[in-house]
């Protein structure tokens, strides 16, 4: 468990992009999301993000690639670039580590799979308490509500949304927030994540660890149909 409290500095015009320059919270996600699927056979080179899976973004990626009914909450995980340029998409099945040590709190069902938030020893100056949420997952054996993680555990894996006839490709959402202590676990849910006043939302892509050529924003990722993303490459 992280035992100590991070206090942060008033909370002024961009409180995100405060927060995380004002603390160390650097979660270790990237290269235990890599170690523990076996990305570095496939030459892993890093994650690809189009425009509509970043954090605060209004637009989709999937379907009639139009705008979301509201700002998107996190960030989509679903396609990694290998060492030669090849943009690959994450299967189901994808094993999922937990970004820090923390206990969950809530798992209820989304519309691909389920919804997990797990909360950390992690504070602000108001005493919001950090919370990391995965979205259209599959918890694995054993870890439920009320279960305590160690930074880097499997607690999932990306979900079969076929199952759901969903009409975008199966991904791992992933959100952070600090939320106040009035939230019960009871209203932890996306309702609660996209409006409330005691959530304040955060980019998870600040603390990923991502190494900047890591990161590639890509508009040449079409989607078309049921949610079928066809990489193209303009100069190829
Ligand atoms: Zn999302």
């Amino acid at each position: 468990m992280i035992s100590q409290k991070v206090f942060l500095p008033r909370i002024g015009a961009s409180p995100a992009l405060l927060s995380f320059r004002s603390i160390s919270v650097q979660s270790e996600f990237s290269k235990n999301f890599v170690k523990c699927n076996g990305l570095n056979r496939a030459g892993f080179s890093g994650l690809v993000f189009c425009p509509g899976m970043l954090f605060n973004s209004m637009e989709k990626w999937w379907g009639d690639a139009g705008r979301r009914s509201r700002p998107h909450e996190g960030v989509d995980v679903l396609l990694y670039m290998d060492i030669h340029g090849q943009i690959h998409t994450l299967d189901t099945a994808t094993k999922i580590p937990v970004m820090y040590s923390g206990e969950t709190a809530a798992v209820h069902d989304d519309f691909l799979g389920k919804s997990m938030y797990v909360r950390h020893e992690i504070y602000d100056d108001r005493g919001w308490q950090l919370h990391t949420v995965y979205g259209h997952v599959t918890p694995v054996n054993g870890v439920q509500k009320g279960g305590i993680v160690k930074g880097g555990d499997v607690i999932a894996e990306i979900a079969d949304g076929r199952r759901k006839n969903a009409q975008v490709l199966s991904h791992l959402h992933i959100s952070m927030a600090w939320i106040s202590e009035t939230v019960p676990c009871e209203l932890l849910n996306w309702e609660t994540m996209g409006n409330s006043d005691m959530v304040m939302l955060l980019n998870p892509l600040e603390v990923m660890q991502l190494k900047k050529e890591q990161v590639q924003t890509s508009s040449k990722i079409k989607t078309s149909g049921r949610g079928v993303c066809r990489p193209h490459y303009s100069n190829k």
